[in-house]
């Protein structure tokens, strides 16, 4: 079956300034630095790395919320990062997204149904009963009650809130959701009644999910694959099963020992060393592998050559020297 997401070499790169008043200069930020990935209809890709490693800017680039630097996205057949503005606007009807904090990402003038009716009115629907019954059964579906519609975010927990958001993104019926940390801003125990939500929906209406955590945790059950990425670059992505069990890039097995295990006879991951230090920024990464700095690991010849994606197993692949080539 053909991707429904293609990406290929993709890259975002901003010009920041830096130096003093006499010595500034603008040097690019490497957010995306290289990415390919192929999303199938259907499934749920996780998409996971600490704050700052690019993933965000990832999903908005895939969606040409923001524009690329270089590189190639098709979407359902459709080279998305040369359409005219006319073309886009029909294919953005298939593509949306949710973002992280769901009180910043909502307008608190707009009640949550001039919210969640808006992005059928921007697509030219008239303001009508089918849009009124529209809006209705969006908020069922998100487990909100019809009376929700009359009133405003504050009004809402953080929970509802992203309910209404889930609403908003749902309301064109799109193939694929860009789920931005959509748990991320919630308390622990509401996290899984959205994701279990998300994971609802996902069935009923055919949904193919980006879901972006800074936490494998998060996305362990709702994901059909993961890919895992460090300073712009993803260096490891497989299917999920294969991914947790036998992780093969040192940066996936710390971020995998930093997940708070709870059942005991799980806690078997003791010998696997945890992230030290912060991520490198950047505006330079390091050379060779970017996880050199921070990689247990580390050998002469990661300094200098950047790892190639090489095969860990049957659709699992990982960026290190310590694969075989
Ligand atoms: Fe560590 Fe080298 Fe593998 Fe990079 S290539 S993750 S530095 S062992």
């Amino acid at each position: 079956m053909p991707a429904l997401l293609k990406a290929e070499g993709l890259v975002k790169h901003y010009d920041v300034e830096t130096g003093g008043f006499l010595r500034r200069s603008r040097v690019p930020l490497r957010a995306v630095d290289g990415v390919d990935l192929e999303i199938q209809p259907g499934e749920t890709l996780g998409l996971v790395g600490e704050s700052g490693c690019g993933k965000s800017t990832l999903g908005r680039v895939l969606i040409r919320l923001v524009p690329a630097t270089a590189g190639y996205v098709e979407f359902d057949g459709a080279d998305v990062l040369r359409l005219d503005p006319r073309a886009l606007r029909e294919v953005r009807r298939g593509m949306q997204i949710v973002f992280q904090d769901p009180f910043g990402a909502l307008n608190p003038r707009m009640s949550v149904e001039e919210t969640v009716m808006e992005p059928l009115l921007i697509h030219g629907a008239r303001r009508s009963a089918e849009t009124h019954a529209e809006v209705g059964r969006m908020l069922e579906m998100v487990g909100l009650p019809d009376s929700a519609r009359h009133r405003f975010p504050h009004e809402f927990s953080g929970g509802q809130r992203q309910r209404v958001g889930i609403a908003r993104a749902l309301i064109l019926r799109p193939k694929l959701v860009v789920l931005d940390e959509p748990v991320s801003a919630l308390d622990v125990s509401v996290q899984a009644q959205i994701v279990n939500l998300l994971s609802d929906l996902q069935g009923e209406l055919g949904l193919t999910y980006l879901f972006i955590a800074h936490d494998l945790g998060v996305v362990k059950h709702i994901s059909t694959r993961v890919a895992v990425m460090y300073l712009g670059k993803v260096v490891e992505i497989g299917e999920k099963r294969a991914l947790y069990a036998a992780p093969k890039h040192p940066y996936t097995q710390a971020l995998l020992a930093s997940v708070p295990v709870t059942h005991p006879s799980r806690r078997k991951r003791g010998g696997q060393a945890r992230l030290a230090g912060d991520i490198p920024t950047a505006l330079a990464p390091p050379s060779g592998c970017r996880f050199h700095t921070r990689c247990p690991h580390v050998m002469d010849v990661c300094r200098t050559e950047e790892p190639a994606m090489r095969a860990a197993g049957p659709d699992h692949q990982a960026a290190c020297h310590l694969l075989p080539a």
